[in-house]
């Protein structure tokens, strides 16, 4: 059965993993550190935290950026569950704002209009979480125009976007957003098994997402009220246990060195996938702006399935008969039972977000999809439209 993504793991990663087993640390050993300042490096942080998964990362966000019950953080429909429940479980509200309906990141005109309606009605918008869809960044300078002007946080849920470029930069998360949370998710660029990790340039949030890690604990000297052994500690806010282990960032430091590989064969494959669809009234591919490298991470396929006159179903079912997989990214996140009864959204709040997810299906796209696979999924795709 060919998926929509999976990991690609070779002997070096695996030699990596093996070499943590037989040693003292399997976790809150040296290997943390290393994955951390591997993950600064290349993504040129100041400061990065690994923990146990994405959605710690962005629930540690939260947290450490001050999120209280009546702030409201907007982010964008087409996202996984994961960045809106953490707006949540960080004790805020979440909102929505439509997507731009050619690159499906978060449309920042749209932004503004929501933060004056709020602002009017008496309401505290605190931040915005930009997703980074697909692998294709949001309109950063847009967002930290707007950031700036409305003294908002802004965060990057970066999760799709490891190695995309942005104005030629592959470092340009950090350099707008305040904070950048990422996952090691298998299906992800790279990964730790379950795995992520915030960076940020603020030493404060910083000690702050690190200290949240280990439950709310420091051992540091100068953060301490007392100092009675070398046994001691102090907590002064509660926190988890969201910690990765050395053995999983033996991993990441391990696959990281691969990420820009990755990234190209992401890249070549989207290629064939664009040469194969552009030139089609019934299928829209994605475009990627200028300013843009897009990194792959979904190859979202649009299917003007109203005027094939089938469904979506039909689709997924025709293509599984050939072992293909085909997934959809993402249901909106305000049509979830759960937003809908619990901060009343409701169909036809987010019209463009609602029609992309009508035609969205996302094709299989992973560092070793053969050339054999894909021409597989390319012609039952090009059979299924044409019959
Ligand atoms: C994968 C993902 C997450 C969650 O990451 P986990 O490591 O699975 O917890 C959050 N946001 C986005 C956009 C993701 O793709």
């Amino acid at each position: 059965m060919i998926s929509y993504g999976k990991q690609y793991i070779d002997q070096s990663d695996i030699d990596a993993v093996v070499e943590i087993l037989k040693g003292d640390w399997l976790t809150q050993g040296p290997g943390i550190k290393t994955f951390e300042d591997d993950l600064g490096n290349y993504f040129g942080a100041n400061y990065t935290c690994a923990v146990a998964n994405g959605t710690a990362a962005l629930h540690l966000t939260g947290i450490a950026l001050g999120w209280q019950p009546g702030d409201i953080v907007i982010t964008s429909p087409i996202t996984f569950l994961a960045t809106a429940n953490s707006i949540i479980c960080s004790g805020a509200t979440p909102d929505f704002v439509d997507i731009d309906p050619v690159t499906y990141t978060i449309d920042p005109n749209l932004v503004e209009e929501k933060i004056r309606i709020l602002r009017s009605k008496g309401k505290r918008v605190k931040a915005v979480i930009g997703v980074d869809y697909a692998g294709h960044p949001c309109d950063w300078e847009a967002l930290r125009e707007l950031a700036d002007r409305y003294d908002l946080q802004l965060v990057n849920d970066n999760c799709h976007a490891l190695g995309a470029s942005y104005f030629d930069d592959k470092q340009y998360a950090i350099k707008y957003a305040d904070v950048v949370t990422q996952s090691y998710h298998p299906v992800k660029h790279i990964t730790t098994g379950e795995g992520g990790a915030v960076l940020t340039s603020d030493s404060m949030i910083n000690e702050k997402v690190r200290r949240l890690r280990t439950h709310g604990m420091t051992k540091t000297k100068d953060q301490l009220e007392n100092n009675e052994g070398p046994w001691y500690y102090e907590m002064n806010e509660v926190g988890y246990n969201y910690r990765i282990t050395d053995f999983q960032c033996a991993l990441g430091s391990s696959q990281l060195r691969k990420l820009d590989q990755f990234v190209e064969k992401r890249r070549e494959i989207a290629n064939k996938y664009d040469q194969s669809f552009y030139n089609n009234d019934i299928l829209t591919i994605p475009e990627t702006q200028d300013s843009v490298v897009h990194a792959y991470h979904l190859y979202p396929l649009h299917i003007d399935f109203e005027r094939l006159n089938v469904t979506k179903l039909q689709l997924f079912e025709e293509m599984k008969l050939a072992k293909v997989n085909l997934q959809v990214h993402y249901i909106p996140v305000h049509l979830q039972p759960y937003y809908k009864r619990n901060y009343g959204f409701k169909s036809g709040d987010y019209p463009v977000a609602e029609d992309f997810y009508a035609r969205e299906v996302s094709l299989p796209i992973y560092p070793d999809l053969s050339n054999d696979d894909q021409e597989k999924v390319i012609n039952n795709l090009i059979h299924f439209i044409n019959n």
